[in-house]
């Protein structure tokens, strides 16, 4: 076995593979752009090189870079994971020339299986079955037209160095075929540089079944059951499973073969994957073979107690592989999700952000995550944005369904929009719990996924005031750190005084809508005035980032993040994300035409910082309030002129009063 591996790769996979690398006693290196630095696939391997700019052209993607790089820390092997180039022909084959080993298969297959096209045409002598359609060469419009008129519609256009779902257009009937085509052959060409499309029947309610398979370089072939993919948007899978649902054992042996014939037939090495669509009869077609490790191999490992990754390096090394197909068992089921910074409610579309918050549940054996970024990492617009995958196991799958639930509820993510809720949404369908699951499983359901948050109940709003509060205190309780007056008032912020009476009334914002909630704090319980709720809230317990919320004796648990003038609250159903409206600083946005500053709270005025007539500038502090034993100071809310002073230090204010009349520029 080889002593040192370089990872072409990046993200949650090259952590990964870093992982068994180091537990096989490898010495790992790290590829990573200058966006990457400090990523975490960076810290996770003995050495890192720096491979070029953020754009994955000039890094991930550039050869010349990688190759340097593995030359430069003696590398004697390179796992390329997958995405980037590890379908490349060109880069295995440069790895090779430069006296290194390719962990893969080499590059007669990766061409051979990388079009569409020429796969089919390779497989269907070897028996493989195959979706009707037309893989030849003639490219002609009025021919393709002619053949999907034979095929007959719905038929599907593909690009046939197609990957991800681009070039790719389902044409419902003859007129709108030549459209179609156009369409398809430009996203094609701007993709992948090829234009070249093949046609294919459209199945309506199939299912996306896929064999893992492995060869070694003894001519050994097994495959490693199936897994179900069909749980898709935009043609890419979100939810992953195996074995697949409702499978019979025939079905599920005679896939197996049909992968493994594919596999014998192009004389592989190394680990790949077998696609096909499979009809309501459970007759399945090939579509496409991975030369490479797919996303979501975990599942594979977890049925068949395999490291896939320990594999590939074995075979790559020229070991055997580790089982025969005799000895492969499956044992359970696992099912994969994967949590992408996307927005569901607007096409999926990606996102981009900080991971203000970023909690997974504990590993424990049952539920693993595959991740590449920690709580404080940005999803940069350079990269793919997933940001983990979720994986759960159960000794069948009902198990499995059940703790994919708790596991995704247990899951908090606040500063980036993503599609956790959706995936918890999935979870619970009723549709997925029977097994019923089809590549068009979220279109039918859509309105049962739709994740448009309703509005907050009574504890998310509790909640945010309640850290909104916490947050006011620990500012003044490091303030008073930083004082040395013994008598400051900002000393007393330790514990609230037994019997005392505060009053406050804080406000929120969410989608268009202010929540103003009046808080009491009387004998060390808060009580407050929710939308829908008796006054008569208290906090029971909290520890830092997750409140427990207690309202008429049921008792909530969340997570909550504060981050500027932004209160998330991470709840089972979604975060929500509050504004808080502070009349001090929202006066700056609001009001910048001028007029009244006036009091947030009842307080006492502790320092005026302007004259009258002063002439400001946007953000000057004018005034500092007292309340709640924390100070508020109101600021200009535009260049402008102070045209009034109604108070001076030392006086009593109510709530609502005008303090400041301002005048802007
Ligand atoms: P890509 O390489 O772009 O991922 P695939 O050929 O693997 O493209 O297909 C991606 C997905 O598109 C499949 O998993 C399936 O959901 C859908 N699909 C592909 N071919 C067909 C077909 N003939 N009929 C129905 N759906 C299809």
């Amino acid at each position: 076995m080889f002593r040192t591996l370089l990872i072409a790769n990046r993200g949650e996979i090259a952590c990964r593979i870093a992982r068994t690398a180091h537990r096989l006693g490898m010495r790992t290196i790290a590829v990573y752009s200058e966006a990457d630095r400090d990523a975490l696939h960076v810290q996770s391997c003995d050495e890192a090189v720096c491979i070029g700019p953020a754009s994955a052209r000039e890094s991930y993607l550039n050869i010349k870079a990688l190759i340097a790089a593995a030359k430069r820390t003696g590398a004697e092997a390179v796992h390329p994971g997958y995405g980037f180039l590890s379908e490349n022909a060109a880069f295995a084959q440069a790895v090779i020339d430069a006296g290194m080993v390719w962990v893969g298969p080499p590059p007669a297959a990766i061409e051979s299986m990388g079009s569409k096209s020429g796969a089919k045409a390779i497989l269907e002598p070897a028996g493989v079955p195959m979706v009707p359609g037309y893989h030849g060469d003639n490219q002609d419009p009025d021919f393709l037209l002619s053949k999907a008129e034979e095929i007959g519609f719905p038929v599907l256009i593909k690009a046939v160095a197609g990957g991800g779902g681009r070039g790719m257009r389902i044409v419902e009937k003859a007129s709108d075929f030549t459209k179609s085509l156009e369409t398809a052959q430009r996203e094609a060409i701007g993709a992948f540089g090829d234009g070249t499309v093949l046609l294919e029947k459209y199945l309506t309610k199939a299912r996306h079944v896929e064999v893992q398979v492995f060869a070694d370089s003894t001519g050994q072939v097994v495959h490693l059951f199936e897994r179900d993919c069909s749980i898709q948007r935009r043609h890419q899978k979100v939810v992953e499973e195996a074995p697949a649902p409702g499978l019979s054992s025939e079905t599920s042996a005679a896939i197996g073969q049909a992968a493994v014939n594919a596999a014998s037939a192009i004389d592989y090495l190394g680990a790949g994957t077998c696609e096909f669509l499979m009809d309501a009869d459970q007759n399945f077609y090939f579509i496409e073979m991975n030369t490479r490790l797919q996303v979501e191999h975990p599942v594979t490992e977890w049925i068949t107690g395999t490291d896939l990754v320990e594999w590939q390096l074995r075979v790559a090394a020229g070991e055997p592989l580790p089982l025969s197909q005799n000895d492969i068992r499956l044992q359970g089921h696992a099912i994969e999700v994967r949590l992408y910074a996307e927005d569901p409610s607007r096409g999926f579309l990606p996102q981009t952000g900080k991971l203000e918050v970023l909690k997974f549940p504990e590993h424990d054996g049952f539920v693993r995550v595959d991740t590449g970024v920690v709580e404080g990492d940005e999803v940069s617009p350079h990269y793919d944005p997933m940001i983990a995958k979720l994986i759960v196991r159960g000794e069948n799958r009902a198990q499995a369904v059940a703790r994919l639930r708790s596991a995704l509820a247990d899951t908090q993510i606040a500063g980036v929009t993503t599609n956790r809720a959706f995936l918890h949404a999935v979870a619970r369908h009723p549709a997925f719990a029977d097994g019923d699951v089809h590549t068009g499983f979220i279109d039918q359901h859509s309105a049962d996924l739709n994740v448009t948050l309703p509005n907050p109940s009574d504890e998310v709003v509790a909640a945010a005031v309640l850290a909104v509060l916490d947050q006011r205190r620990a500012t003044a309780e490091q303030q008073a750190a930083r004082t040395d007056d013994p008598y400051s008032p900002w000393n007393s912020t330790h514990g609230w005084r037994l019997n005392e009476r505060v009053h406050e009334t804080v406000q929120l914002d969410w989608n268009e809508q202010r929540y103003a909630v009046q808080v009491a704090y009387i004998g060390r319980e808060y009580h407050m005035t929710l939308p829908t709720s008796p006054a008569n809230t208290r906090v029971v317990h909290r520890e830092p980032g997750r409140l427990a919320v207690e309202i008429a004796g049921r008792r909530f648990n969340v997570g909550v993040h504060v981050e500027g003038q932004d209160i998330s609250v991470m709840a089972r159903r979604g975060t929500y994300r509050f504004a808080l409206h502070d009349p001090g600083t929202a006066a700056m946005g609001q009001d910048a035409s001028g007029g009244k500053l006036t009091a947030p709270m009842p307080g006492k005025v502790t320092k005026v910082h302007v004259k009258a007539g002063a002439a400001v500038k946007k953000g000057a502090p004018l005034l500092t309030l007292e309340a709640m034993k924390m100070e508020h100071t109101l600021n200009a809310p535009a260049d402008g002129t102070v045209v009034s002073l109604r108070f001076g230090e030392g006086d009593q204010v109510e709530e609502g009063v005008e303090l400041v009349a301002f005048e802007s520029a």
